[in-house]
């Protein structure tokens, strides 16, 4: 099984805090022309490979229908997923993706308090967004995601509190959780000092995941992954491929792949994408292939993410003793075959993968 990921760089505008490769949403022509060529270099890799699941990410891929368009012309899978921004939701765009094929929406919400998402700089308001999943569902898509972003600037446990149980209340059947980070070349980094003393401290950001866990659960969202909620059987068969390992290829200006061992990526500039494509060239500019162990230690600690647990086999003594070893302080469930993370380990999941990866 394969899943296959589609970039799409277009937004409206860039969001403050946002570090995806991202470009203004005008001609999208010359894009959907590379793409189809990138589709058509790369076709003899996954011929005869059955697809479990396509994704179409960004920046805002319901800005470019046409380009979601061309590829569902091509290819199809059980899961097919479109990402997309509240304000952008109509019942026309909603009917028109599902009558591509289009059976997931994955709707950028972020937070329902309004004065945050100004402070996010985002154009959508709480009603849009809590419209928005009720206008996909009356089209006719019934596995809607959302995205929420906690320990924000000026948020407080209460805000926080009220976005999780009118989140909860939506017609969606899974949601992720994300906690800002401020990251490089962005405009949010740029006035870090001045966000700094905003920030809610480290004891209201574990109260409010722990909110989050404990309220999404009693309301049937169970929490299968670390920052991922879903109701009976729809966990994300997307991103479930990236925490077990499955292989995959990413389509698009600055797009991942994971495919016979090695991960590589796309330029991260869409002219120097259109000119690679132009001229018949892959539009990849990084690769790697981490040696064993490390790929194997990568390996665990991405699986680890999966609350249930990863099963392993035959590993090296050096693995063996720093499972030993987390089991030991308390981060993970180590037992014959199979490892997990403890409720510690959940809560402080970067320190257990840091150790595993460790060279
Ligand atoms: S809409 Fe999403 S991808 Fe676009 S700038 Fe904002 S955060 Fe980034």
């Amino acid at each position: 099984m394969i899943s296959l990921y589609f970039h799409f760089p277009f937004c409206t505008r860039k969001c403050p805090y946002c570090h995806f490769y991202v470009i203004p949403n005008r001609n999208q022509e010359p894009f959907i022309k590379a793409l189809i060529k990138e589709w058509e270099l790369r076709l003899p890799w996954i011929e005869n490979r059955p697809l479990t699941s396509l994704y179409f990410g960004g920046g805002t891929p319901s800005l470019c229908v046409e380009g979601i368009r061309q590829i569902l012309k091509r290819t199809h899978a059980p899961e097919i997923t479109v990402e997309t921004n509240p304000e952008d939701v109509t019942p026309e765009l909603m009917k028109t993706l599902h009558g591509l094929g289009v059976n997931r929406i994955s709707i950028g919400v972020q937070t329902l308090s309004n004065p945050l998402l100004k402070h996010l700089g985002r154009t959508h308001t709480a009603q849009q967004a809590m419209d928005a999943a009720y206008i996909t569902q009356e089209a006719g898509i019934e596995n809607i995601s959302i995205d929420l972003m906690y320990e924000l600037p000026h948020q407080t446990l209460e805000m926080w509190q009220d976005t999780v149980k009118t989140a909860a209340a939506l017609p969606i059947t899974h949601l992720s959780l994300y906690n800002l980070t401020i990251e490089p070349h962005t405009l949010f980094k740029k006035k870090e000092e001045m966000l700094r003393p905003h920030l809610p401290d480290e004891e209201t950001c574990a109260a409010m995941l722990e909110f989050a866990c404990n309220y999404f659960e009693s309301q049937g969202l169970h929490r299968y992954e670390i920052s991922a909620f879903a109701r009976k059987n729809h966990v994300s068969i997307h991103n479930t491929g990236y925490w077990t390992g499955r292989e995959f290829i990413g389509y698009g200006p600055s797009a991942f792949s994971y495919w016979e061992g090695k991960r590589f990526r796309n330029v991260c500039h869409q002219n120097r994408y259109l000119k690679a494509l132009e001229g018949g060239k892959f539009p990849v500019d990084f690769e790697e292939r981490l040696p064993f162990p490390a790929s194997l230690h990568e390996q665990i600690a991405i699986g680890l993410r999966m609350l249930e647990g990863i099963s392993l086999n035959n590993l090296p003594q050096e693995t063996q003793d720093r499972l030993a070893d987390l089991d030991h302080q308390g981060w993970i469930v180590y037992r014959g075959n199979h490892a997990r993370l403890t409720e510690r380990g959940r809560l402080f999941y970067d320190t257990v993968a840091e150790q595993i990866i460790d060279e």
